[in-house]
């Protein structure tokens, strides 16, 4: 018996959510009394041994051309096929975008309880309990998973991750991969900016700044801090940003540990995907802006007289000026 962590990565890195996941599911293993292992599909530069800093004892790798890029259907099947050999009871995901398609996969081949977006450790005192987050955050359930196989995914940015020392037994593990029923033929990204849902900052921007010839402050104060930018609706309707930078209900939901809101009313819907950010940084010339209830840190001020402040004092902080 295990606690089997699926570990995502992509273009050979290991992302920071499945360490989330690492930590988690070996915390797990700790309370119930059964070694914590990972499992990789497909390949990695990446030392896998090292992975036993966050509790792991051994990492299983299948290789295989039909793994090069994730299908959920494969990657599910490879997965259930993995957990039932080396019978795992509980088997980890990160809530990330690929844990959010492929775990309730494995969970129906398991015919396991699935607990998504979980929040905490499972209370296994009694049972198995998880809580987890519901509607978009604005609540959390506690779910008691039954079944004999457990499934859970946590949210990003849950779970601390823990690092301590060790190194991880890895080995191959010899399974039948299926043949992918559809071929990724041609993908652009964009190139050496931060990952919206996996970053620890996010700055993000609103109508307030009266249109797209301004984001270059909100580009400067994301690129002192490392961050990834995000913006509200109306401004990718309006193309004055990509798509795939609105947060909210319709768009990306986050969780990092800093977002930072700068001209964004804090219309319901927009909450509804950051409201699971840590801390939460408004910066409103409106001091009526709805926005300012869930703020930790609130300016009331002009944004195109605040930014360029706070960029140049992050600066000096950080000694880049
Ligand atoms: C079904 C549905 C789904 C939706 N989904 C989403 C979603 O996923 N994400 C999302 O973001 N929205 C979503 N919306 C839209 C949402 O309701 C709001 O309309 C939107 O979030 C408002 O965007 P905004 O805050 O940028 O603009 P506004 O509401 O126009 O607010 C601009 C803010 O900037 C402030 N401001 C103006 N000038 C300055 C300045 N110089 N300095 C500082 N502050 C300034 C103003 O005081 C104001 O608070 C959805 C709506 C519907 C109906």
């Amino acid at each position: 018996m295990s606690v089997l962590i699926y570990i995502d990565h992509i273009d050979g890195h290991i992302k920071k959510s499945s360490l989330e996941a690492l930590s988690y599911g070996s915390k797990i293993a700790q309370q119930t009394g059964v070694p914590a292992e990972g499992l990789v599909l497909g390949t990695v530069n990446e030392d896998l041994a090292a992975l036993g800093k966050y509790g792991i004892t051994k990492v299983h790798q299948v290789e295989s051309d039909q793994l090069t890029q994730v299908d959920a259907q494969v990657f599910a099947k490879a997965i259930a096929e993995a957990a039932t050999q080396i019978h795992a009871t509980v088997v980890v995901f990160s809530n990330n975008s690929s844990g959010k398609t492929i775990a309730p996969a494995v969970a129906v081949r398991l015919k396991a309880g699935l607990a998504a977006a979980a929040t905490a450790l499972p209370d296994t005192s009694s049972g198995f309990t998880v809580r987890k987050n519901v509607f978009s955050g604005k609540a959390f359930a506690y779910v008691s998973i039954t079944s004999k196989v457990k499934v859970i995914s946590l949210n990003v940015n849950a779970f601390t991750i823990v690092e301590g020392e060790g190194s991880a037994e890895v080995s191959k593990l010899d399974i039948q991969v299926a043949t992918p029923k559809m071929r990724v033929v041609d993908s652009s990204k964009t190139s050496g900016k931060v990952t919206l849902t996996e970053a620890d900052v996010v700055v993000s921007a609103g109508r307030g700044m009266k249109g797209p010839e301004n984001w270059g402050m909100v580009e400067e104060l994301a690129d002192t801090l490392g961050a990834a930018l995000a913006c509200s609706r109306p401004v990718a309707d309006a193309h004055w940003r990509p798509h795939n930078e609105h947060v909210g209900q319709t768009g990306v939901a986050i969780a990092p540990n800093l977002y930072i809101a700068v001209g964004i009313s804090g219309a319901i819907q927009h909450l509804a995907g950051v409201n699971r950010s840590k801390v939460i940084v408004v910066i409103n010339k409106d001091p009526e802006a709805p926005f300012f209830k869930a703020a930790d840190y609130g300016v009331v001020g002009d944004a195109f007289e605040v930014l360029p402040k706070l960029n140049s004092a992050i600066k000096k902080l950080k000694g880049k000026a």
